[in-house]
């Protein structure tokens, strides 16, 4: 005879599972529903219409100048979810955007995919996975690709008046990702 209070557990912990995915699957619905300006709807197609993979390709980003490096950057998404997944979601960021575009993917695809244009702030995310050490970056300048513990991490050297931004480098120096600000306020002029 099957024992039935481990029978009873594993019901209730099942069932508990479920219960947590549908509430998250339900809290990202309405994370999502109150986006300005693009509609549920039309995300959920722009998510369909380019699927995420197992593999995750975005280009380097200079948050100074708000534009893209030539380098370009991957991630497995697996590794990504894990960092959405320990980080809060915040609008702000993009993160339950992020977190449902993976989810809804498909991680048997090794064909690398890139965000949809809806996720515009994957550049944050980006940037904390290469500290982290994370991921591969291939440099357009040296034309050789790298592994993120390779690349040379190097926090703002002067707090100058201004933003100070950390950097992210190849091992010959050229540019991968620029991120991290920080403002200091006051004048130029004084002295
Ligand atoms: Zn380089």
């Amino acid at each position: 005879m099957i024992t039935s209070p481990v029978l009873i557990a594993i019901v209730t912990v099942t069932l508990f599972i479920i219960l947590i995915i549908k509430k998250r699957k339900e809290y990202l619905e309405r994370e999502l529903d109150r986006e300005v300006e693009l509609e549920v709807d039309g995300i959920l197609a722009e998510f369909a219409a380019s699927p995420c993979t197992s593999l995750i390709e975005v280009a380097g980003y200079d948050s100074s100048r708000y534009m893209p490096t030539d380098s370009v950057i991957q991630f497995d998404s697996d590794v990504v979810l894990r960092e959405v997944w320990e980080s809060d979601l915040n609008i702000l960021d993009d993160t339950g955007k992020i977190q449902y575009w993976i989810e809804q993917g498909d991680p048997s695809n090794k064909t690398p995919s890139s965000p949809p244009a809806t996720i515009e702030r994957f550049h944050h995310i980006s940037f904390s996975l290469l500290t982290e050490k994370q991921g591969r970056a291939r440099c357009g300048a040296c034309n050789q690709t790298y592994e993120a513990a390779e690349l040379v991490y190097t926090k703002f050297k002067s707090l100058s008046i201004g933003w100070n931004y950390d950097c992210i480098e190849c091992p010959n120096g050229h540019l991968i990702s620029r991120g991290n600000r920080l403002h200091i306020y006051g004048t130029r002029d004084s002295e």
